[in-house]
């Protein structure tokens, strides 16, 4: 059932032991045969043709364009190392890296549908590790600007000496059942354009367990009682940097009471209205696609599928 998870199916073991040898990261960077997954703006580099891959790059041709090159490392695949790094300084798009024209950059979600699950895992890794070392260069003790170290799964404080992990932020995320209808509902914005529903979702609040912050979130944006909380699958969601925790409730009461603030509407909808829009063919309501785990968590239930746990 995970497999269906895109962003969940990353290949790199993540070199735990090799990452904690500042050395080794250095002289890994400089082989010919490592892969570097430059990012422009959180774009990612995927071929033009109908190759449909990352572009991977070698530090040697990121190093001409003449810019600082921190690189962040991935993992390891097949005795090769992986790395990714920031290129936003160059102003534009149209740089020397792409004056071959065999690639293009692309948004992750537009590059995510285009390449293999696989690479997708890695892009996911990538971009949630950029976007978080370009907006934790400085210490939230005392600061002082902070290094790099475990080839990026940390950064640290060299005045303080205070040591700063890449933070993953928990997002539950739940369909709610009341015998044949489920509970969708539209957040502010553009959802309600598009005539589109999805599971209820909000992010764990601290000092919060999974199942508390299920509870709490259906019971604030809809009113409604739940019990019987299981967990199915979880996705990684590199916007910017959240799991999204995948689940489905009972319902124990069923009078709406939505929540003005934060949603345009919440419904009951029966097993067959959502079974139509998931094949796109219902007039009334669109579900996310397949991309969002929302979409499989509806298809689970609309499926009537038992979950094995
Ligand atoms: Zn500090």
């Amino acid at each position: 059932m995970n497999a269906s998870q895109i962003f969940s199916r990353n290949p790199l073991d993540r070199g735990e032991r090799q990452r904690r040898d500042e050395t080794w990261i250095h002289n890994a960077a400089r082989e010919a045969t490592s892969k570097f997954l430059p990012l422009w703006h959180l774009k990612v580099p995927v071929s033009a043709k109908s190759e449909n891959s990352l572009a991977w790059q070698s530090f040697e041709v990121l190093c001409k364009l003449d810019i600082e090159i921190d690189p962040i490392f991935l993992g390891l695949m097949d005795g090769e190392a992986y790395f990714t790094a920031d290129i936003s300084q160059l102003g534009n798009e149209a740089h020397d890296l792409q004056n071959n024209g065999k690639w293009v950059f692309e948004d992750a979600r537009s590059a995510a549908e285009l390449v293999s699950t696989e690479e997708a895992g890695i892009l996911c890794q990538a971009i949630a590790q950029i976007n978080w070392h370009n907006n934790h260069r400085f210490c939230s003790v005392c600061g002082h600007k902070t290094w790099v170290k475990r080839g990026g799964q940390m950064r640290q404080c060299p005045n303080c000496e205070a040591q700063h992990f890449p933070r993953t932020d928990p997002v539950v995320i739940t369909v709610v059942s009341d015998q044949g209808n489920c509970l969708l509902g539209q957040s502010r914005g553009r959802m309600s354009r598009a005539n589109t529903y999805s599971a209820l979702a909000g992010f764990v609040d601290q000092g919060e367990s999974i199942e508390e912050a299920v509870a709490r979130e259906v019971m604030e944006e809809a009113g409604i009682k739940i019990n019987n909380i299981r967990y199915l699958f979880s996705q990684p969601w590199p916007f910017p940097h959240s799991l999204m925790i995948g689940c489905h409730a009972n319902a124990v009461t069923t009078e709406i009471v939505k929540d003005d603030h934060e949603m345009d509407d919440v419904r009951w909808f029966s097993r067959d209205e959502v079974q139509l829009a998931l094949e796109g063919k219902s007039a009334g309501l669109r579900v996310p696609g397949p991309t969002a785990i929302a979409h499989h968590l509806i298809k689970v239930w609309a499926a009537n599928e038992k979950i094995i746990y």
